[in-house]
């Protein structure tokens, strides 16, 4: 007859004890590099708080899996219990179960007691200190109010589908998680049959990425809880439960899909200077002035409507988009070149969109309008402001190399900088003559200065380059809907 012990007297290589749990994560079937074996790992605690990770292999996986439901409590006996060695630890469990098909798996009564764990949520604010960090990830907290459309992309000739959810916190701010593949299958179905009811999640060990701002996707580890019982997750709900008007306006605004500099921007936001940018840099501030050339040019591509990708179709012409598969008229999109100057370099960068309509103080349909009835642009005035502007940027690499081999840059925020303090520290810069100050970063580029100095010439080119839909698509950035550069893992 087994003991019936607590989780935490249950040690490494012991036989006969049965243990009451209940699940508290169930994570998607994994296949490790390399090799055939597929794992299902969950997380198991008991009423003591106590916890470890159960794990179910190979062809055990359709026979156990099923009989181990989320937040369900069971008697689980004759499991083997092995420590877990240090380098597959990915939280603070040490001990593993290993489920098999002699493990006898007994379902007990659910008296719908809350979780006595606690998590350590990160605040939506501090997401930007993981933002693009390949070894963090993070715990967040938050109800879901919305789902984008479901899309599927290519990558490494192999076929995904990915979702974006929108999380609110009682701070009212929005940050939109991506579910990928299985994630989407399991965790997604749920979620969006309960999207009327608030559902609060807690997405485990996930990622923070830089995609129009911060953003959040599912990796391999990672585990999302659907209204799970936990305390912190019931009072969310009875916060969104009292605040349906506030939430119905933020999704009726959309407002989730654009740039949010309280998320993206820490407060001390530090800057690189041109010059120390390095290509390994994904994440880019920069302190400079907005200049672009005075010459007829176009400011706009024709685009889709619902993913922004450029398409040959005319204006108005109805057709099937082949990247969303959205069959919409083709509507002209803001985009234009740039360059960006600080003290110590030039950078070539672009605009798109709203951003790049706010700049220009056109919008897309007036650019066009005015090149198709061969009339420039009255740029005067933007010329001449930009002129007196310094601004804080923020910017990402382009992936694809153009003809001229440079590397470009798409900005995907900027605002004005205000104030003696900022425009001082600059102009000092400039007298200062010291090209290279480190202060910022630790990384010294060796460039001669004069090289940096010369004035871009990518406006030049830039009516060849709009002939070129291809290379668009791989900058267009002003829509989060279509993110085929996202990172993603594959289960
Ligand atoms: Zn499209």
């Amino acid at each position: 007859m087994a003991n019936l012990l607590p989780m935490r007297d249950i040690v490494p290589h012991m036989k006969n004890w049965s243990c009451d749990i209940t699940v508290q994560e169930r994570q998607q079937i994994t296949s490790s590099m390399g090799t055939p074996t597929k794992k299902q790992k969950f997380v198991f605690y008991d009423s003591e708080g106590s916890r470890v990770e159960g794990i179910i292999f190979n062809d055990d996986i359709p026979r156990m899996s099923q009989a181990l439901q989320i937040y369900k409590k069971y008697r689980i006996s004759n499991a083997e219990v092995r420590p877990i060695p240090a380098k597959f630890q990915t939280s603070d469990l040490t001990v593993q179960w290993v489920i098999s098909s002699r493990t006898v798996i007994d379902k007990i009564p659910d008296d719908d007691e809350v979780m006595p764990v606690s998590f350590c949520y990160s605040k939506f604010t501090d997401l930007v200190q993981y933002m693009d960090d390949k070894t963090k990830s993070v715990d967040v907290l938050g109800v879901v109010i919305s789902a984008l459309e479901r899309k599927t992309v290519t990558k490494n000739s192999r076929q995904s589908d990915v979702q974006k959810f929108v999380l609110l916190n009682e701070e009212s701010h929005t940050v939109l998680l991506s579910l990928w593949d299985t994630f989407l299958a399991n965790e997604g179905e749920d979620i969006l049959s309960k999207l009327h009811s608030f559902p609060v999640i807690i997405a485990r060990r996930v990622k923070v990425n830089n995609y129009n701002g911060v953003a959040l996707g599912t990796w391999f580890d990672s585990a999302i809880l659907v209204d799970p019982p936990i305390q912190e997750a019931r009072e969310l709900k009875n916060w969104a439960l009292r605040n349906t008007d506030l939430i119905k306006e933020l999704v009726e605004n959309k407002a989730y899909i654009k740039y949010n500099p309280h998320l993206s921007l820490k407060s001390d936001q530090k800057t690189t200077w041109i010059c120390n940018i390095t290509s390994s840099q994904k994440t880019i501030w920069v302190k400079a002035q907005i200049s672009f050339e005075h010459i007829f040019q176009k400011y706009w591509y024709m685009s889709c409507k619902n993913c922004c990708r450029a398409t040959a179709a005319g204006h108005e012409v109805v057709f099937t988009c082949n990247s969303c598969k959205e069959k919409h008229p083709a509507v002209p999109r803001c985009r234009f070149d740039v360059d960006l100057t600080d003290s110590t370099g030039v950078i070539p960068a672009s605009l798109f969109g709203e951003l790049a309509e706010k700049l220009l103080t056109f919008n897309a349909l007036e650019a066009m309008q005015h090149f198709n009835e061969n009339v420039e642009l009255p740029l005067e005035f933007v010329h001449s402001e930009l002129k007196s502007k310094n601004f804080l940027l923020h910017i990402k690499p382009v992936q694809a190399q153009l003809a001229d081999a440079r590397q470009r840059y798409t900005i995907i925020y900027y605002s004005e900088i205000h104030g003696a303090a900022n425009s001082v520290q600059l102009a000092m810069q400039t007298k200062d003559g010291s090209p290279f100050p480190s202060k910022d970063s630790d990384t010294i580029q060796l460039e001669t200065p004069g090289e940096n100095s010369a004035r871009s010439k990518i406006c030049v080119r830039l009516s060849d380059r709009f002939d070129e839909p291809q290379h668009i698509d791989l900058e267009q950035d002003g829509n989060p809907e279509c993110s085929s550069n996202k990172k993603q893992k594959l289960n």
